[in-house]
Parts: structure tokens; sequence; C-alpha cells
């Protein structure tokens, strides 16, 4: 399907959870977060027919994100269901990759193609501020197991302030050359003032190329990260949410007072 600007609209990014097993300092407020109640959260059936109708209009990537998506129970199985649609050609999953090494295998045995991986810096310390807590350990083991599960091409997602000359990134993007990983770098966005950018080695960030919308875990189909505008699918209904979203695309990000990152899925 084609939005308003005459961009082709081919790339759904599923949500399917606003919670995490980390607390990175970027996303999520240190006291925790008003999590939606488990009515509010859609089915696996709901998401299916949300997936399927996507794909009735033209979409062929899909991506699964959260919150942090392997903490949803069962996401094998959904991984699965959504995977056996046809005409997806492009199905991958952002994560943190703390529980990876749990689910690589069978995440690619459901049809899973590729990951991305969340991973900032390379110091176990400063990785344990970043994320609140988090063992950067089991982050390199995701990785093994990714790689070992044939889940490719490995993407890493590098968050930085400024540049990619900052030290951490420095190190993310030797260590990604070493260990044959295509490392991207995004700056630190802020939905509430609009300050955001092109992601340097991906797509995202560039209006004029924008091709996704987004399905919030509870439900609201996003036409466009930095806008308060979204469609219950719910409450229209899975075809009319999504025609709405696209056909009411922005044709650029302003602001989004609205939304967290935690419950959109970046
Ligand atoms: S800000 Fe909106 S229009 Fe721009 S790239 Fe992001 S989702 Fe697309």
């Amino acid at each position: 399907m084609f939005d308003r600007f005459n961009r082709k609209i081919n790339y759904l990014r599923i949500s399917v959870t606003d919670r995490c097993n980390l607390r990175c300092v970027y996303c999520m407020p240190e006291e925790g977060v008003q999590l939606l109640s488990h009515q509010d959260i859609l089915t696996f059936d709901e998401i299916v027919e949300v997936a399927k109708a996507a794909v009735r209009k033209g979409v062929d990537k899909i991506r699964i994100t959260g919150g942090e998506p392997l903490v949803r129970k069962g996401i094998v199985d959904l991984v699965e269901m959504i995977g056996k649609i046809d005409g997806i050609k492009d199905y991958s999953m952002t994560t943190n990759a703390i529980l990876l090494d749990k689910y690589a295998e069978d995440l690619a045995k459901a049809g899973l193609q590729r990951v991305n991986i969340s991973l900032d810096t390379l110091d176990p310390d400063a990785f344990r501020k970043i994320t609140r807590g988090g063992d950067i350990q089991k982050v390199f083991d995701g990785i093994e197991a990714a790689k070992k599960a044939g889940l490719g091409p490995i993407k890493i997602n590098c968050v930085i302030k400024e540049t990619n000359q900052e030290p951490n990134a420095v190190e993310v993007a030797k260590y990604c050359e070493e260990n044959n990983l295509e490392v991207r770098f995004i700056k630190e966005m802020d939905l509430e003032t609009g300050s955001f950018s092109i992601v340097q080695g991906g797509s995202g960030g560039n209006c004029a190329k924008c091709n996704r919308i987004r399905l919030t875990a509870n439900g609201n189909i996003k036409p466009c990260l930095f806008s308060d505008i979204s469609y219950n699918v719910r409450e229209l209904g899975y075809e009319r949410a999504i025609d709405l979203a696209i056909g009411n695309k922005p044709q650029s990000g302003h602001t989004n007072i609205t939304g967290k990152f935690y419950n959109i899925g970046g």
C-alpha cells in the first residue's frame, strides 16, 4: 500500500509487550512504569490477525519488538504463528539478548530469520550502569547462540549520545567487525521534544523514505513513531485501523507526547 506521499508501506513493527527485563536509562524510568494490564495486551490470535491484514495490504517485512519480546510468555509459539503467514519476506526480532541463548534455536525453528541486538558498550560496568543492572555476558552468550542457530545477519543496535566516535561506539564497531556483525548507530531520541535522526547503517528515522507502521502491545496502529496519531484495532477492526494509519501517515515525524519507547517498540 502507498501513503499520501507515495511512500510504499511494506514494514510492520509489532510490539508484543511493554515489559522488559532491563531498565535502560534512555528508555525506562528508574522507578519502573505503569504496565499495561493483561486484558489490554493483544492476544496471540489478535496479533496474528493484524499481521495477516497487513500482509494482505502489501507488508512483507515484519519485526517483533517490545519492551523486550522474549519476556512475553509463549513467544516462540507466537513467532511460529506469524511465521506461517504467506508473503513475509523479511522476518526479524529486536531483542536485548539477555534471554536469547535460551530461545535462539527454537526461534529459528519457528521461522524467525534474523535478530537485531541492543549493545551500547563492551564494558561490563558501563553496561550494568546503562541497563541498570544487566549482565553483559548474557548478551555475548545470546549473540553466539544466534550465530549457532543461523539467525542472521545479526545487526547490533548501538545507542550513541552524539557521534559514532564516542569511545563505547568505537569499541562496539571494532567488536562487530571482528565478529561478522553489522553495527548500526542510533542517536538517543526524545519523543516529547521530537529529537531524532537517521539511523546510521539502517533506514529508521528517514521520513522521506519511511516504509513503516507500528502495532503497540495494546492494539494501536501507529503511522509514525514521532506522532500521537494511532488507531485501535479492537475499536476499528484490523483492516480499517491499518487503512486509517496508512491513509493518515504524516509526511515526517514531529513529537509524541502520549507514547513511550517501551510500549511502542522504538
Ligand atoms: S519519524 Fe515517523 S515518518 Fe519519520 S521515519 Fe520515523 S516513523 Fe517514519
